[in-house]
């Protein structure tokens, strides 16, 4: 567990023998003394390190118990940011954020016909998110609808501190921020235009889920990022 920011801890890279380090995200929550939790990781069975233990274990470091998880954000229905959803809610007893449409496609109602793992159980969230929405987790985040790799994706904005939790809409792969591979996204198109909407924010820092976070100059990054996902062809 490495604390990249103040009171942001990556629970550390989940199946680092993949090709890209998947990275869970616990946010210290401003107000209340809970925890956030961003995303689940792969099941246990499918990689070495049974996530749910890994947020045990964070939690004694915290010296409080599972309960002092209050919420689960998921950015979207792929199987390596649900696959431990339906244990860790049972576990903590937390809220459950998705998108709508992400939602539907959790609950597996209906079946998403896309690229990607898909969740192995249907799973229904407690709560329904849309575009512009306000969490009031971490030092407050604000949900921004990001289409692309999937139909319901979202990305999460910590604005008082210049934080953009991405999810998949954009990834660090070999040390450079991008848009996700073809092969794992539903629309190229859409996730451009979601990585120069992104790009429009201010950005200090860009926390992915896969690869190493880029703590300072998030904004440019983000900028160059949108624009080569449209060959280059917009300024951000
Ligand atoms: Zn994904």
């Amino acid at each position: 567990m490495t604390e990249i920011l103040p009171g942001v801890f990556l629970l550390d890279p989940a199946n680092a023998e993949l090709r890209h380090a998947t990275n869970v995200i616990v946010l210290k929550d401003a107000k209340g003394g809970g925890y956030t939790l961003l995303d689940t990781g792969l099941p246990k069975g499918m990689v070495p390190r049974d996530m749910v233990a890994e947020v045990e274990q964070f939690c004694r470091s915290q010296k409080v118990g599972l309960s002092a998880i209050k919420r689960i954000l998921i950015t979207h229905l792929h199987l390596d940011h649900t696959g431990n959803l339906k244990v860790l809610a049972e576990k903590t007893g937390a809220k459950t954020f998705a998108h709508w449409l992400e939602a539907s496609f959790i609950a597996k109602d209906p079946v998403y016909k896309g690229p990607g793992m898909l969740p192995q159980e249907p799973f229904s969230v407690s709560e329904r998110l849309k575009d512009g929405d306000s969490v009031d987790a971490f030092e407050g985040l604000v949900v921004y609808h990001t289409p692309g790799h999937t139909p319901g994706h979202v990305a999460y904005y910590a604005p008082s501190r210049k934080i953009l939790f991405t999810g998949d809409s954009l990834m660090v792969i070999d040390g450079k921020l991008q848009v996700s591979a073809a092969q794992y996204t539903f629309s190229q198109q859409m996730a451009a235009l979601s990585a120069r909407r992104l790009a429009g924010l201010d950005v200090e820092s860009v926390v992915v889920y896969h690869g190493e976070p880029v703590l300072k100059g998030g904004r440019e990054a983000l900028k160059k990022a949108g624009a080569e996902a449209y060959g280059g062809k917009f300024e951000s």
